[in-house]
């Protein structure tokens, strides 16, 4: 009896050619028994070698079922096995087969995502898994079959959460990583106005198929290298997310409904149906706003504009951006912790709601339109008021502007034909 020879540690031999016990499959146990009459061997002309109708293998039926792919694999192995001792070895291989095969499908299944993908070679997969793997694997928080599509998070020093959404390229590291991140996009600088035609901005801009020439060595730009990229830029901009969520946390914004990380811009509530609208600049985001504009009845907000564009000198670096505003127009703004949200909604004088959906923008708006009569000063959606003033007789236009009367007092009022787009 050979008991040396036999790979599997829960496998007893009962006799020298018939095994009973367990083989462990990824932490699994499945029960099998295998024996081999001791007569088949001489009975057996064919070189001493057994064949598939003298071994009887017994095994529980999950374990048939994990072997099913190898039964042909099984089959070919065993017509050259000299005894049952080969036979276990040639088991012991296929198991590990098997379990290889196994791991990949849980890494494949680590997706949920339904969206189109398509299969990666089998060299830009296994280049993709080894990179995600360095990266780590709690990183990812969205992965599709193919790992063509993924998405991986990102965290600020302030645990501020950030999305990278990959796609990759079938050519890939030839063919840079396509990546869409959030990040803020300011719309008044020559420099910026790449990152500022959509929502996303392709982080990595080097234009030359992906192939950054530094130095004369050419430098392959890959997932790991991007996130390196978007993580400094994320750096960049701590000054401002700071200086936003200030706004976010204490004052009522009106607009955007729900701040992204990209929205540079905030309509922040102010009293008598007032609100004013600033653009920051994330780049330098403690400077005067590069924008700034009131809303409201005029004879509330001509005071605090005038204010503002006398004293804007007397902006402060060492002060915080509210508190310069504030400082300036002389002003507080109403704070989320001692105010309702209700006392800022402006009803829309044509549709009676404050905020308004728009289904090609997929957002709300607030009413932006106010009558310039002092004892109107109704305020409207621009998107309502240009339905009215468009539905009168003999509606005047001249270039991108509607002229009519105000559904109220009858004043003349007028509204932009061209919705912004958000
Ligand atoms: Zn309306
Ligand atoms: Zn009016």
């Amino acid at each position: 009896m050979n008991t040396i020879s036999n790979p599997f540690p829960l496998l007893i031999a009962v006799q020298s050619n018939h095994y009973r016990g367990l083989i462990d499959v990824l932490g699994k146990e499945y029960y099998v028994d295998i024996s081999l009459p001791s007569t088949s061997l001489s009975h057996n002309n064919n070189n001493n070698k057994i064949s598939l109708d003298t071994i009887r293998f017994d095994c529980d039926r999950e374990f048939k079922q994990l072997l099913s792919p190898f039964e042909k694999t099984l089959e070919n192995r065993l017509v050259q096995c000299k005894n049952i001792n080969q036979f276990l070895f040639e088991l012991q291989d296929i198991i590990e087969r098997l379990i290889t095969n196994q791991k990949q499908q849980q890494t494949a299944t680590l997706t949920n995502s339904n969206t189109e993908s398509f299969l990666l070679p089998f060299n830009v997969f296994n280049t993709v898994i080894s990179e995600l793997e360095i990266i780590g694997w709690n990183r990812i928080l969205k992965i599709d079959r193919n790992v063509s599509k993924f998405s991986i998070l990102l965290l600020d020093e302030k645990k501020r959460e950030f999305i990278a959404e990959f796609s990759i390229n079938e050519k890939y590291p030839d063919i840079e990583p396509n990546v869409k991140c959030l990040l803020p996009k300011s719309t008044h600088t020559s420099n910026s106005q790449k990152e500022s035609k959509s929502t996303t901005s392709n982080t990595t801009s080097t234009g030359n198929n992906g192939i950054v020439v530094a130095g004369g060595s050419k430098k392959m730009i890959t997932i790991i290298s991007t996130i390196e990229k978007l993580e400094a830029k994320i750096k960049e901009y701590q000054e401002f997310f700071d200086i936003v969520e200030e706004i976010d946390a204490k004052t009522w914004v009106l607009e955007p409904e729900n701040p992204k990380r990209s929205d540079v811009t905030r309509r922040i509530a102010l009293k008598d149906s007032c609100s004013l609208l600033i653009e920051i600049n994330p780049k330098s985001p403690k400077t005067f706003p590069v924008n700034c504009q009131f809303l409201g009845p005029e004879q509330a907000i001509d005071p605090l504009r005038k204010l503002l564009n006398q004293r804007f000198k007397e902006w402060s670096f060492s002060k915080g951006l509210l508190e310069n505003l504030e400082y300036l127009m002389n002003i507080k703004f109403p704070l989320k912790e001692n105010t309702r949200l209700e006392e800022f909604s402006v009803e829309c004088g044509v549709c009676y709601s404050h905020r308004l959906y728009s289904p090609e923008t997929n957002t709300h708006s607030i009413p932006n339109v106010v009558c310039k009569n002092h004892r109107c000063q109704k305020q409207f959606h621009q998107s309502c008021l240009y339905e009215w003033l468009k539905a009168l007789p003999n509606p005047h236009y001249s270039f991108n502007i509607v002229y009519g009367k105000c559904p109220y007092c009858t004043d003349p009022i007028s509204v932009s034909t061209i919705l912004p787009n958000k």
